[in-house]
């Protein structure tokens, strides 16, 4: 054993749970009993790998709200005590996940180390060394599909339905953050675990890639490295735009890819980017990764915002009011991480202080997220866009001509100006040439009742709202 295996055996056990406990100590004075009750008692350590800390917890909500609340604190006051430890990971662990989860090796993958559950198909296999553990709610079947990312979806199906010889090679996923691209691989992950029990899919991150790689270098065992990935049947990367710029770990990831290509294996990637704009990727590489199937997850729009928003609150079990639903899917446009986390700290906070959830509260909650999504749309910007499509002129926002094709659109900024920002009427009314809030009001009254009598006009509406939100 040389001594870079420390991090695996010398913190496991004992230690990590001594420090545990003087961290959470320590945590309970800072942020008070109930809290400490509700998020933190809760917490089991688990042990350390890769320089983090983990724990399971029982659900994920509760994961969510620790990761969102306490975990960088957490990372910190161990960092002081032990140097080893670089941050923290929590795993979801109860009775209701493993039930929910898919069957057989799938609960081995969502146990975190040291739980004894066994599976023995492939006993001490290092593959489960190796693969980074699945999020057991990230299955197809959680997965809502719209617009934005039905071909997506479609493509990752194929692959995790495919029996044979792959139906493209790679499959790469891109997008932007939060829209569902770990999701969806995690989903063709399990799929395959499911119902080809006997196929090796490895899914890890692009940076576990390239750390491994490094600690292989270091310990001077590459042909080991080179052996376990290529004897995989699937290879999953995960943001493999971390890699930009590494050189050395490109090159090594570009002869495992070949390697299993041309054998025949299933490679999916994702990245942030495609793989043409992927800056600091060495060209023979793009090229290789444009050779399969590309597909991009778009921005999500409103109505699968709310989609998720039903599905989400539906797995929570919380009963929210429909009228939450759609204003959080107004208003959090950002990106799917987003919106569920918006919906997470309403639910929590409620349970918290034990109140009922209403629009009233959810803004309440909500204020710096939704001033900060805010900051996103202008008015200025919704001006433009509006005159821009209609084809009149910016002056006529703010001037007093009253033709109905000049007064139209404006009544239609004013509308956009309302929904997707957080200005007051009379704030709204000033910056359209000073006008009083009583129209600004009579504007909302009057596009609402012609979304409703006109369905092309409904539909133009909604369309300027998106090209604004995205
Ligand atoms: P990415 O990897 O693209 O940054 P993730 O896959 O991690 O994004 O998605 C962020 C969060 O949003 C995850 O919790 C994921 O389950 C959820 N999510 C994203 N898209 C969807 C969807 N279409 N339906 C349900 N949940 C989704
Ligand atoms: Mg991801």
């Amino acid at each position: 054993m040389t001594s870079d295996k420390t991090p695996a055996a010398g913190f496991a056990g004992t230690d990590i749970e001594n420090q545990w406990s003087d961290i959470c100590a320590r945590l309970r004075g800072e942020v008070g009993d109930t809290a400490w009750q509700s998020w933190l008692k809760p917490m089991a350590v688990r042990g350390l790998e890769d320089g983090r800390v983990r724990f399971a917890v029982p659900t994920r909500f509760m994961r969510d709200w620790v990761l969102a609340h306490y975990a960088e604190r957490i990372a910190k006051l161990w960092a002081a005590v032990n140097p080893a430890v670089g941050g923290v990971d929590l795993l979801v662990q109860s009775d209701r996940v493993a039930v929910k989860a898919p069957a057989g090796p799938a609960i081995k993958a969502v146990a975190a180390p040291g739980s004894a559950t066994s599976d023995s198909a492939t006993p001490g296999d290092w593959r489960d060394s190796l693969s980074a553990p699945l999020d057991p709610h990230n299955t197809f079947d959680a997965f809502v599909v719209g617009k934005p990312n039905e071909f997506a979806n479609a493509a990752s199906k194929r692959v995790a339905e495919a029996t044979k010889a792959p139906p493209f090679n790679p499959l790469f996923l891109y997008g932007g953050v939060g829209l569902g691209k770990t999701h969806l691989m995690h989903a063709i992950a399990w799929h395959i675990r499911a119902n080809q029990s006997k196929r090796n899919v490895l899914y890890m991150s692009a940076e576990k890639f390239m750390y491994r790689f490094i600690r292989a270098l270091r310990e001077q065992n590459t042909v080991d490295f080179k052996e376990q990935f290529r004897s995989v049947d699937v290879l999953m990367i995960d943001d493999v735009q971390f890699i930009a710029g590494k050189e050395s770990t490109q090159e090594e990831f570009f002869h495992t890819f070949n390697a299993l290509v041309d054998q025949g294996r299933q490679i999916v990637i994702s990245a942030d980017k495609s793989p043409s704009d992927l800056e600091g990727m060495e060209e023979r590489l793009i090229s290789r990764l444009n050779c399969g199937l590309v597909a991009d997850i778009h921005a999500t729009t409103y109505e699968l915002r709310l989609g998720i928003l039903e599905s989400k609150a539906e797995q929570m079990g919380v009963p929210v009011p429909h009228k939450v639903l759609e204003f959080l899917a107004h208003r959090i446009t950002a990106n799917v991480r987003e919106l569920e986390g918006a919906l997470n700290r309403v639910v929590a906070q409620a349970q918290l202080v034990n109140r009922e959830i209403s629009l009233e509260t959810t803004q309440d909650y909500l204020k710096d997220l939704l001033r900060a999504n805010d900051r996103r749309v202008t008015i200025e910007d919704i001006q433009k866009r509006v005159s821009a499509h209609f084809n009149v002129r910016l002056a006529d926002m703010f001037s007093e001509r009253r033709s109905r094709s000049v007064a139209r659109p404006r009544q239609i900024a004013m509308y956009l100006a309302k929904q997707l920002t957080q200005r007051s009427l009379p704030e709204i009314g000033r910056k359209f040439g000073g006008r009083d809030h009583t129209t600004v009001m009579h504007a909302v009254r009057k596009v609402d009742e012609l979304r409703s009598q006109d369905q092309a006009f409904a539909e133009d509406v909604e369309l300027l709202r998106r090209m604004l939100e995205s």
